[in-house]
């Protein structure tokens, strides 16, 4: 295969996400079951039995922390401790490969590509099961000292131990207000339980203001924490993506709107947008920093 091929992979809890790149163009893309049985140990190697043959390089988008020297550390969700899969890929494929945390992918291909082009620094956060984020300045990703810059989802708003537990053991970050999770507890604590956050975010645009209420106190804690966020890194542009996002402008409105509320007075203007890439972000992202 000729050598300005890359494959941009995407390692999820369910599937792995694998497209082949050429330049910006997909040429093709498919996926392959995550198999996390012993520790995970089977994924690279399925991933690599998949590829049609050899390229040029290829990243692995992955859900956790990656040290700057390509160390992960923990991706719960796959069945991994500390390790090195890019160096394991290579041995398997003869492929050079690098690794990066897939919301930090997710925000390279927003910002090159999706709802944060034309800028060259963005805050991108996407809202899921959990809240991840990435931080692209100068047009180049920022993995941060320790792999967790752009770690929004984590910011605290309330410490105290009356607030929600998150999973990380403190109590009160961001992640416990406006994640598809959060956001179902707070409607369960408003009195709604059992309703999905699809469910939640639909019946407030059609008119419940019970349920409005609800997402407004989601978007009030994601705004607070975006404007905690454009306070120390001033990005030109924040792009929201993940599935709570596909609520799309109704969303986006009410999360400018509380960002308006608590930005820094210098921070006013900024703008938030919303992903265009969907669950391509992640493959996409990965091999635009493959060929970095
Ligand atoms: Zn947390």
């Amino acid at each position: 295969m000729e050598n300005d091929r890359y494959y941009g992979i995407d390692v999820g809890g369910t599937s792995v996400k694998i497209g082949l790149f050429q330049g910006t163009r997909l040429l093709d893309k498919w996926s392959v079951p995550t198999d996390t049985s012993n520790g995970g140990d089977h994924i690279l190697r399925d991933i690599v039995a998949s590829l049609p043959g050899p390229a040029a390089g290829a990243a692995l988008a992955v859900p956790g922390a990656v040290l700057p020297d390509g160390t992960v550390n923990r991706c719960v969700n796959l069945g991994w401790g500390i390790c090195r899969p890019s160096d394991e890929f290579t041995a398997m494929s003869g492929i050079p490969c690098r690794v990066l945390n897939d919301a930090n992918a997710a925000a390279l291909a927003e910002q090159r590509l999706g709802g944060g082009k034309g800028f060259e620094s963005i805050l991108f956060v996407a809202l899921g099961t959990g809240v991840g984020a990435g931080v692209v300045l100068d047009g180049k990703i920022r993995n941060g000292a320790r792999g967790a810059a752009g770690e929004l989802g984590h910011l605290c708003l309330d410490p105290g131990d009356t607030a929600a537990a998150c999973t990380c053991g403190h109590y009160g970050c961001v992640e416990q207000y406006c994640s598809a999770t959060g956001i179902v507890r707070l409607a369960a604590q408003a009195g709604m339980p059992g309703l999905n956050c699809k469910q939640i975010v639909d019946g407030a645009a059609a008119g419940s203001d019970r349920l409005e209420a609800v997402v407004d106190a989601a978007c009030d804690a994601l705004g607070r924490g975006i404007a905690g966020a454009c306070a120390i890194i001033d990005p030109e542009a924040v792009v929201l993506g993940g599935g709570v996002s596909q609520a799309g402008e109704y969303f986006r409105l009410k999360v400018q709107a509380a960002f308006d509320r608590y930005a820094f007075h210098a921070c006013l203007g900024t703008k938030i947008f919303l992903a265009t890439l969907g669950s391509d972000a992640g493959l996409t992202g990965a091999a635009l920093y493959a060929m970095d």
